[in-house]
């Protein structure tokens, strides 16, 4: 799971020109390569985000600094929290170490409403991209069968639906809990953990190019051999420059 600096740099290159939901299958094929290039896009969006999320602790740590404007009065807050603390009781993260945990087959949900029996599949990575959110019409319906695709217009059904999947497949949606001090305004903000990955990966890549540009000027070395060098002395070579 732990890219060199090389490697990493390469898939934030690649990653560049893809939109979200494709670098997010792009980081997941690149810790975890499926024989299948598409296997990662039939996972559940829950599986896939306790992956990137998992991904996220291993590249960057497991803490979290975000700044949120209150829905209510729009001060500013500053909040810090871990992994653990987005993660919902019994999943562990550390059982990732082990290998990705894929699932082979759809996961279906089913329920009752009005009187009528119904089910679905949970959504997929794949579906994503044509969706806005979980609760999205055109979402729900590409994953109902046809004949139940009608139920999908009932904002009722929809609401149900949302929390027999969140059910199934807790992490399909991650949010921490948020109290603004200065009204007393409590509200859950909902956190997209591949943007904020990628926003990381991002950071990094311009952080070491800056030092690969500095190093290459002082001492003529290729950007190849100053990648080579560990992260200890690229730093202490830049300390010895004034950078
Ligand atoms: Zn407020």
């Amino acid at each position: 799971m732990q890219l060199d600096a090389h490697s990493l740099l390469q898939l934030w290159e690649d990653g560049a020109a893809l939109d979200l939901s494709m670098r997010k299958l792009l980081l997941l094929q690149s810790a975890w390569p499926l024989p299948a290039p598409l296997e990662w896009a039939r996972q559940t969006c829950g599986r896939v985000d306790w992956h990137l999320l998992y991904l996220r602790c291993q590249w960057f740590g497991a803490g979290f600094d975000a700044v949120t404007a209150c829905p209510a009065c729009e001060e500013q807050l500053e909040s810090s929290f871990s992994a653990e603390q987005i993660c919902p009781p019994g999943w562990q993260l550390a059982q990732l170490a082990q290998g990705a945990q894929v699932m082979p087959h759809d996961v279906m949900l089913q329920g009752q409403w009005q009187g009528q029996e119904w089910r679905m599949r949970a959504p997929q990575a794949a579906d994503l991209p044509a969706a806005t959110g979980l609760d999205g019409v055109a979402l729900l319906q590409a994953c109902l069968p046809p004949e139940l695709a009608h139920l999908a217009q009932q904002a009722d059904w929809r609401a149900a639906a949302q929390e027999a999947l969140l059910e199934a497949d807790p992490l399909a949606e991650i949010s921490i809990g948020l109290h603004c001090p200065a009204c007393g305004h409590a509200w859950q903000r909902e956190l997209e953990i591949g943007a904020w990955l990628w926003q990381d990966l991002t950071r990094w890549a311009h952080a070491l190019l800056q030092q690969v540009h500095q190093l290459a000027l002082a001492y003529g070395w290729s950007e190849h051999s100053i990648l080579a060098l560990s992260a200890r002395r690229r730093a202490l070579y830049l300390q010895m420059l004034g950078c």
